[in-house]
């Protein structure tokens, strides 16, 4: 049993860890696992080849990866900018930025964990080319890349896809980070993500993928059931800088993890990912490390780790499930995925 607080680093918080709660009475309502074979071409789906969107354009009869500007951006460079004077106390700034889609294949029916190795290593590709000109636009400050995956997360359309948000200011988690990592390194002289690397692997409990290049672990300070961090050994600041090996041992490590993720509850497993890169501001970030952290919300099959009281309300993050107990059931899951291991 694990009652305890855990300081996390990359945030600056603490995060309570209390695994006995995990099977405590349930009551509550189970998502439905009820699963509707998807076909392979969806006649009605805006992201599938040839399909046309709501804003009237029709896809590219695409063969790998197909990015488009997104048909309701979030943030535009069309958003205005000559804003009213904001009344005293309180202030605005334009929402600017450019956001994309991005489909992982033209197959429907998969997701990014059933891809082949060469067409995540093609999606890599086109995070990094995303990147590098996103980042070398001078009104962009930071470039973001997510997926988010499942009905849980409120996606109703299963097509394997991401968004790439390019923004004129910086994201929240990532302007944290690079604040911790700069005080770390002022106060410790060490870079404070080299800092997790090395103790993750050293403690190796927590560890579920390691070859030459990349790693994979649940980190000490999870916030949520079997999150998971997938990164480079060495730094980079942004996924075009990593040479083609280091890709593609970042590549086999987070396929790894995403088809253990599915294995778990031999279902697709839902998760929210994000590519954490340095600001493209013109400022130097040297300490920051690019990598990828995946959150899951579900502590269970079918039950989901709600975002409560504590969270919402107090902005403190409750654990229910311990790292080492997470990572203990990732690491016994088979690398196959169990639709082709039958
Ligand atoms: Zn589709």
């Amino acid at each position: 049993m694990v009652w305890e607080r855990r300081w996390h680093p990359l945030r600056e918080e603490w995060v309570t860890v209390t695994s006995h709660r995990n099977s405590r009475p349930w009551s509550g309502s189970e998502i439905s696992q009820v699963v509707t074979e998807q076909p392979a071409f969806d006649p009605d789906c805006y992201l599938c080849p040839g399909n046309t969107r709501v804003s009237g354009i029709a896809n590219d009869s695409y063969k790998d990866v197909f990015v488009f500007d997104n048909d309701h951006p979030s943030f535009s460079l069309k958003a205005p900018t000559g804003l009213e004077a904001s009344p005293g106390f309180y202030s605005s700034a334009p929402a600017t930025g450019i956001t994309r889609v991005v489909c992982y294949t033209p197959a429907h029916n998969l997701s990014l964990a059933e891809l082949e190795e060469s067409a995540i290593q093609n999606l890599f590709d086109c995070w990094a080319r995303q990147t590098e000109e996103l980042t070398s636009r001078p009104e962009i400050d930071h470039v973001f890349v997510f997926e988010n995956k499942g009905e849980i997360i409120g996606v109703s359309n299963p097509h394997p896809h991401c968004q790439i948000y390019a923004t004129s200011f910086v994201l929240k988690a990532t302007e944290t980070e690079v604040n911790a990592i700069r005080k770390y390194h002022e106060e410790h002289e060490k870079s404070l993500f080299r800092e997790i690397i090395n103790n993750e692997l050293n403690d190796g409990r927590r560890v579920i993928v390691e070859n030459e290049d990349a790693l994979a672990f649940v980190p000490y300070f999870a916030r949520f059931p079997y999150e998971t961090y997938v990164v480079p050994k060495k730094t980079h600041q942004f996924i075009f800088e990593l040479s083609g090996t280091e890709r593609m041992a970042l590549v086999q490590a987070l396929k790894t993890v995403l088809v253990k993720f599915d294995n778990l509850w031999q279902m697709s497993f839902p998760y929210v990912l994000t590519l954490h890169q340095a600001p493209c501001d013109g400022a130097q970030y040297p300490q920051y490390h690019f990598h990828i952290q995946i959150h899951p919300p579900l502590r269970q099959p079918g039950l989901q780790k709600f975002l409560a009281g504590a969270e919402l309300g107090g902005d403190t993050y409750l654990n229910d499930a311990c790292p080492e107990e997470t990572a203990l059931e990732l690491q016994a899951q088979p690398d196959v995925h169990y639709k082709e291991a039958g």
